[in-house]
């Protein structure tokens, strides 16, 4: 795969909001805006790597916009999938499923542990943890007591987030009962526009480290590729609307502004995959798995809806950005 993969996902339409009807329409990779039961509206159209319609499951999500990234962590790759998109557009769907039908943290999992299965030649440990990012403060989300952590560096770990717990883990169950005991922390707020708006960008990240088993009798086991280490990360970031439309102000618009600069910056971090200046917590915690040979996935979500078409323009020309 190229080293960014952009894909648009529309969520199906949800009962309160039938009755605006869908707007997009989704051929193949390409996805347009149409009027109510009409002819398509010249020129708003746009192309991506995949774009899945409402009838798309997380399993094929998954096969099209995550799993290659998964597979290239497992041999060594740094890789991150990103879902962005206004609040109610499917992120969290997307990233952590519901009960019938897993999302990609879920799929990931599994399919980390069992590719490592298939390969002989390597012992693998496996490390995950969970944090999220309110406000520009970081939090632990698998120890309540981690609040407010702060970002360092240095030549041995380059940049990390000190007192972050990291798990060893060795199968999928461990790793989702975490999860579940991380969901529970994580901060929910509440906004004009959705009730349990997500005001947050979580990062579920994980750290392959593999090492060449010494099969070789001579002992020449050596080679540059004896130890690899890739961090993958699996990322549901904040609600992407606009301050204006969610009616915040106050302490709201604190919030606002910070989501809005990390995404900002995001957008350019994505764009270039090689800026280093100043910038926020969520792109600084990420920067080292961008860019170079990491692979990356944006998966942009979109409310197909008559009443969130401002919101679903700025997403995808934001996802065009991105390609
Ligand atoms: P976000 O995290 O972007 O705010 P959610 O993932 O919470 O949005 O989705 C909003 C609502 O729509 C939830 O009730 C969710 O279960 C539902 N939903 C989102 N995407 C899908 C989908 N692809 N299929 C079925 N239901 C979905
Ligand atoms: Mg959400």
């Amino acid at each position: 795969m190229e080293n960014i993969c952009v894909g648009v996902r529309v969520r199906p339409t949800v009962p309160s909001e039938l009755s605006n009807g869908a707007y997009w329409k989704v051929e193949e990779n390409r996805i347009s805006l149409h009027k109510v039961h009409g002819t398509p509206i010249s020129g708003l159209s746009y192309a991506f790597d995949h774009v899945c319609d409402g009838s798309c499951t997380n399993a094929r999500a998954y096969e099209l916009l995550t799993k290659e990234i998964v597979h290239a962590a497992v041999e060594g790759f740094n890789g991150t999938a990103f879902a962005y998109g206004q609040t109610s557009s499917g992120k969290t769907f997307t990233m952590s499923g519901s009960e019938t039908d897993p999302g990609i943290i879920h799929r990931a999992v599994k399919d980390v542990f069992a590719k490592i299965q298939l390969i002989s030649d390597r012992e693998f440990l496996i490390r995950v943890s969970y944090m999220e990012i309110y406000n520009e403060e970081i939090n632990d989300l698998f120890a309540v007591e981690n609040q407010k952590l702060q970002i360092h560096e240095n030549l041995e770990r380059g940049i990390f987030v000190a007192g972050l717990r990291e798990e060893i883990v060795n199968n999928t169950e461990q790793v989702l009962k975490l999860i579940r005991s991380g969901e529970v922390n994580r901060h929910f707020g509440e906004t004009n526009m959705n009730v349990r708006s997500s005001r947050s960008h979580t990062i579920f990240r994980m750290v392959i480290e593999s090492k060449a088993k010494d099969t070789n009798l001579s002992g020449d086991y050596s080679s540059s590729d004896a130890i690899r280490v890739s961090v993958l990360n699996l990322v549901d970031l904040a609600g992407s609307e606009r301050i204006a439309k969610t009616g915040a102000s106050g302490v709201r618009l604190k919030e606002g502004k910070h989501i809005n600069k990390s995404l900002m910056v995001l957008g350019n971090v994505i764009n270039k995959l090689s800026d280093c200046a100043k910038q926020s917590k969520l792109t600084r915690i990420l920067q080292p798995a961008l860019g170079g040979n990491a692979k990356t996935s944006i998966i942009c979500t979109i409310a197909p809806e008559e009443v969130h078409i401002e919101e679903t323009k700025g997403t995808l020309q934001f996802a065009s950005r991105a390609k």
